[in-house]
C-alpha cells in the first residue's frame, strides 16, 4: 500500500503501543534522570486505552480514528506528554477529516498540523530539549521525501532516520521546558524522554510500510 487507510493506522497504533511496552524501562530511566520517572508509564497507560478504544468502536475514517486516539491520550494521561500527543492526534484528525485513506500529501498535511498543535499547546522552541526535537526534524524528512514524489516507505523511513538523530541531539542540551527545565545545566548530559517516545513513533510508523 502507499496510503493509510483505518486498519493500517490502528496497525501503527498498536505498534507504537508495543514499542513503547517494550522501551518502557528505558523510557522511565530517561526520566528519572531529568524528571519524575513516569514517562513510560504514562505513555503505557494511555496507549493502552487509545488501543482499547479502538477497537471496541473501530473508527468510521482516518479523521475519527486520530480524534480517538487523542481524546485517550488527554483523559488518560496525567503527565505534560498525555495533553501534548493529545493535542498532535487530535490536530492530525481535523486535517484527515471524513478520509478513508491518506496518501503521500495528505498524511504530511496531517504531520504538519500535529506539530503546530504540539508546539501551540506547549511553545516549545526547536533545541528547548523536547519532544520537539525529535518530531520537527522527521516531519522536514517526510515532506522532502513526498516533495519528490514518494513512495510512503520512503518518506517514513527518512522522518524516522531524522527522529532518531533529533532525539540523539537532546542529550547535549538544557531543557528550557517541562519538568526537566527545573534542572537547570543538570539537565544536559540526558537524553529526553519524549524525544525518545516520538521517535519510537516515528520507526512503528515507518515499519507499518516497511
Ligand atoms: P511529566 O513531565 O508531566 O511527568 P512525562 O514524563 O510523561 O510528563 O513527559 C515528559 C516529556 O514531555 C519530556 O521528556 C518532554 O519531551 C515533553 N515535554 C514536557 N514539556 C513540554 C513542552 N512544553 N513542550 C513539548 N514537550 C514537552
Ligand atoms: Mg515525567
Ligand atoms: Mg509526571
Amino acid at each position: 500500500p502507499d496510503a493509510w487507510d483505518v486498519p493500517l493506522l490502528t496497525e501503527w497504533l498498536t505498534g507504537f503501543r508495543d514499542a513503547v511496552d517494550q522501551a518502557g524501562e528505558e523510557l522511565t530511566a530517561l526520566d528519572s534522570a531529568i524528571g519524575d520517572a513516569d514517562h513510560g508509564s504514562n505513555m503505557r497507560r494511555g496507549l493502552a486505552a487509545a488501543v482499547a478504544a479502538v477497537s471496541q468502536a473501530p473508527p468510521a475514517d482516518c479523521g475519527a480514528f486520530f480524534k480517538t486516539v487523542g481524546m485517550s491520550l488527554v483523559s488518560n494521561v496525567g503527565g505534560a506528554s498525555g495533553p501534548l500527543y493529545g493535542t498532535l492526534f487530535l490536530r492530525m484528525g481535523t486535517v484527515a477529516g471524513t478520509a478513508g485513506t491518506l496518501a503521500i500529501q495528505l498524511f504530511g498535511e496531517c504531520l504538519q498540523a500535529g506539530l503546530d498543535g504540539l508546539v501551540q499547546r506547549g511553545k516549545a522552541q526547536p533545541g528547548d530539549k523536547t519532544m520537539v526535537d525529535a518530531m520537527l526534524p522527521a516531519v522536514r524528512a517526510y515532506d522532502e521525501v513526498a516533495a519528490d514524489g514518494g513512495p510512503m516507505v520512503s518518506a517514513l523511513t527518512a522522518a524516522a532516520q531524522a527522529a532518531a538523530q533529533g532525539r540523539d541531539g537532546t542529550t547535549p542540551m538544557e531543557a528550557k521546558k517541562g519538568r526537566a527545565s527545573y534542572l537547570g545545566e543538570r539537565s544536559v548530559g540526558h537524553q529526553d524522554p519524549g524525544a525518545t517516545s516520538m521517535t519510537l513513533l516515528f520507526e512503528t510508523a515507518a515499519k507499518v510500510f516497511a
